[in-house]
């Protein structure tokens, strides 16, 4: 009899043990930025009133969104990266699109654990040459930013901060320095090189037409990829240096903070046991 109860439980456990894992949902997580955008190579082209970014962007946005759905992606979130975060509208972004607007969580809401992370528009870190507007995070305020003494600009940061929560990065758009500074992290992401620098505010750029037909493209071909594409966290202890402009001079109080090291007028390392720990304070002080 408890031979028989004991094959009568075993088999009404059999269907759970013998059901496929629930299929996890894809979800592209995008950051999007002015700077890397076709067409758009000097400073005024991106201060939002009066000029066609908005458009322009707009229009690589909604051609990365599409080619990743017609690359099987189940859900697409964009996020507006550029100055405060409110440039994107949600009456001409992509009608399946996910609209994230304004200041976000320091880590950027990757808890969530998306499936992958895409930039669209992305630019190159600070002090690279041959780079159309190059900086790492502000140009008026930042000089440079360095990684456990690497320099370092919102590609490695975002890519790094994802790579802790396990999510790759898989795409980019941009100029061919930003496409460059990518692939130095993730030899497999796929990038849509849409405009190359003759100086920092000189650009040989597509047309927009040309520019989203590539990102389309481009971003439907990444979706095979997501197996190749690996997180790549960085190895802690982490030191995130911050050496600001001159008029940025750090205040007079930073001596006091606590987990940092004040190496110059300008110039200050925030540690911690990850990089998002040493972002989390580096954000929450300065
Ligand atoms: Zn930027």
């Amino acid at each position: 009899m408890r031979q028989n109860l004991a094959l009568l439980l075993l088999v009404a456990a059999l269907p759970a043990f013998a059901q496929a894992p629930p299929v996890k949902k894809k979800t592209i997580f995008i950051i999007s930025d002015a700077e890397g955008v076709a067409g758009v190579c000097h400073q005024f082209q991106i201060e939002p009133k009066g000029t066609d970014m908005p458009e322009l962007l707009h229009g690589e946005v909604n051609a990365a969104v599409q080619g990743f759905f017609d690359g099987g992606a189940d859900e697409v979130i964009v996020v507006d990266g550029h100055y405060q975060g409110y440039n994107l509208s949600a009456t001409k972004i992509h009608p399946r699109a996910r609209l994230i607007l304004g200041p976000l969580p320091k880590n950027l809401t990757f808890d969530k654990k998306y499936t992958a992370l895409a930039f669209v528009g992305q630019h190159a870190m600070g002090n690279v040459q041959h780079a159309i507007m190059a900086h790492s995070f502000s140009s008026l305020g930042i000089q440079n930013m360095k990684v456990n003494g690497k320099p370092v600009g919102e590609i490695g940061i975002w890519t790094e901060i994802a790579g802790e929560y396990g999510t790759p990065v898989l795409f980019l758009s941009g100029d061919q320095a930003a496409a460059d500074e990518v692939r130095a992290i993730e030899p497999n992401v796929t990038t849509a090189v849409v405009k190359t620098a003759i100086g920092r505010n000189t650009c040989d750029t597509m047309s927009a037409v040309a520019a989203r037909e590539r990102i389309a493209a481009k971003a439907m071909e990444s979706m095979s990829k997501l197996g190749a594409v690996k997180p790549r966290p960085l190895q802690g202890p982490v030191t995130l240096e911050l050496e600001y402009t001159t008029r940025n001079s750090l205040p007079a109080d930073s001596a006091n903070w606590p987990n940092t090291k004040v190496v110059d007028d300008r110039t200050i390392q925030f540690f911690g046991p990850t990089l998002l720990d040493a972002w989390t304070l580096y954000r929450g002080l300065r």
